[in-house]
């Protein structure tokens, strides 16, 4: 079969379908999304079961469709803060997304197709239920949504040897094997090992019985800092206290020190240097909850898990075979480098302003349908890869600051992004004469012309 489309998208996930959406929207173009996944919505389609959105739903998605009712949540852990969808929800909203785009009837989804790459008459893909070998011919560019695809604890390869009979479950086991009569070992360091260990205190889990191996320290968010709308005054009071510790920064350590103590960054045990940064965030109900696990392990990565005990990089520590082993150690997001957004014939989605991957997917496709030369598209949207380290903040935050300075310049870039459901500031200005919001964003604007040039001086990739 040959099929002929202007863009051939690969990957059905939240970067590809917010990047169709926006190129829908925008163009008369036809597009093709592929997945080798049966269903759309990327890898939310195997998320463990207590999953749920770290931002709120009210900007992440597509543009063309809410996700939620930008709800208040009155009760929980996130009780005064915007709803956050359930992995569930996610997965049944991108199911939702694909199926309006291809009622548009200029956007095909196929799900259960693999990109097999380019051949000597077209892009190669293959039908997964049939095996069947289609050529798709591209009139306009395929687009590498696969680029940053997630690793996630369903699919992704144990990084460690597990001695036979040792007890090691993936976290997306662990509320079907979770008994009454165990420990548990969380092994990770990020947000999917916090969530699981608030999941097990949250089922009634003595904290005496959670051991945690957690070879890097973490850096996190405070949620109140990424409330949307009616509380946008607190993600520009966040803006500006990176902005100000941005500028008077002496060094990478003196800048998180800034951050810590601004309350913008917070760590789960105060008392360790913490060297991971992956723009996560915790709840202040939930950083009080996982201060209750005493027992840590610090001796780096695991490098084999046996029956009576672990091997890490710094040592080892006995275990048991009471101990159920969780295994949250994907990486979550993708440290790809950065390689240039558009191509000739080619775009591949990265992120572009921190934080925010299914504002930059549209973004991109906002770009593409408005602006005709590459170096001028690549000049709005530079790629500014997902940050590791606490060293790569400075480079993540002074690329934020530097493009969106040229949004501004843009009239139509900056009016589209101020309408746009997935722009986390989009409430900005209803709000602009609101004391609070006032105050934050002179602090921002007194001090992120210095906190761009301080940031590049850190900035040790550049
Ligand atoms: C657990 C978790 C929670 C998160 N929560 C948030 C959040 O609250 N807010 C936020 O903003 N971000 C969040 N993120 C960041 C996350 O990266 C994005 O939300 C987003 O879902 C990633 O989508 P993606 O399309 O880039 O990647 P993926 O969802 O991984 O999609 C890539 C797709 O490409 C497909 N593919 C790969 N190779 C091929 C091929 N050869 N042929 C065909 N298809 C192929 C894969 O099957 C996959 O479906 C979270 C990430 C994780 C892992």
């Amino acid at each position: 079969m040959l099929i002929n489309t202007d863009y051939l998208v690969v990957g059905a996930g939240a970067s590809g379908l917010a990047f169709a959406d926006a190129l829908v929207t925008e163009t008369a173009a036809e597009v093709t999304v592929i997945d080798r996944r049966d269903v759309a919505g990327g890898h939310w389609m195997d998320a463990y079961p207590f999953v749920r959105l770290h931002t709120p739903s009210a900007y992440y998605g597509v543009g063309s469709l809410a996700l939620g009712e930008d709800r208040v949540d009155q009760l929980g852990e996130n009780a005064g803060f915007y709803e956050r969808a359930t992995g569930d929800e996610v997965f049944g909203y991108f199911i939702e997304a694909a199926s309006r785009l291809t009622e548009t009837g200029r956007c095909r989804v196929l799900t259960g197709h693999e990109y097999l790459g380019c051949g000597s008459d077209g892009e190669q893909i293959r039908d997964l239920s049939t095996g069947e070998l289609h050529v798709v011919a591209v009139r306009r560019k395929v687009v590498d949504a696969r680029y940053l695809e997630a690793s996630i604890p369903a699919t992704h390869t144990v990084p460690f040897e597990v001695a036979p009979r040792a007890q090691l479950v993936p976290v997306n086991a662990l509320p079907a094997a979770a008994r009454s009569d165990c420990s548990y070992a969380v092994l990770g360091s990020g947000k999917t090992a916090a969530d699981a260990c608030i999941w097990l205190l949250d089922n009634g889990v003595p904290p005496d019985r959670i051991r945690w191996i957690r070879p890097r320290e973490a850096w996190f968010y405070d949620r109140r800092h990424f409330q949307p709308l009616e509380q946008v005054g607190a993600i520009m009071e966040g803006n500006s206290l990176d902005a100000e510790a941005g500028a008077n920064a002496t060094d990478v350590d003196d800048l998180f020190e800034r951050l810590e103590a601004s309350g913008r960054l917070v760590r789960i045990d105060p008392a360790w240097p913490a060297t991971m940064y992956r723009g996560t965030m915790l709840s202040a109900r939930e950083l009080t909850a996982l201060r209750q696990i005493g027992d840590v392990v610090r001796l780096g990565r695991v490098r084999r898990l046996e029956v009576e005990r672990i091997v890490l990089e710094r040592g080892e520590t006995k275990t048991d075979t009471d101990v159920m082993h969780v295994d949250c150690t994907a990486a979550g997001l993708n440290n790809a480098p950065a390689t240039p957004i558009f191509q000739p014939g080619r775009i591949v989605l990265q992120q572009v302003r921190h934080l925010s991957p299914c504002f930059n997917a549209a973004l991109i496709g906002y770009v593409e349908a408005h602006r005709d030369d590459d170096v001028e598209k690549n000049r709005l949207c530079p790629p500014n890869p997902y940050a590791s380290s606490i060293e790569d903040w400075p480079r993540m935050m002074s690329r934020t600051w530097r493009t969106e300075g040229r949004w501004l310049r843009e009239a139509d870039v900056s009016a589209w992004a101020t309408q746009s459901r997935l722009n986390l500031l989009r409430a900005l200005p209803d709000h602009a004469s609101e004391p609070a919001v006032q105050i934050a964003v002179k602090r921002y604007l007194t001090h992120v012309t210095a906190a761009i040039d301080r940031l590049k001086q850190l900035d040790r990739s550049s």
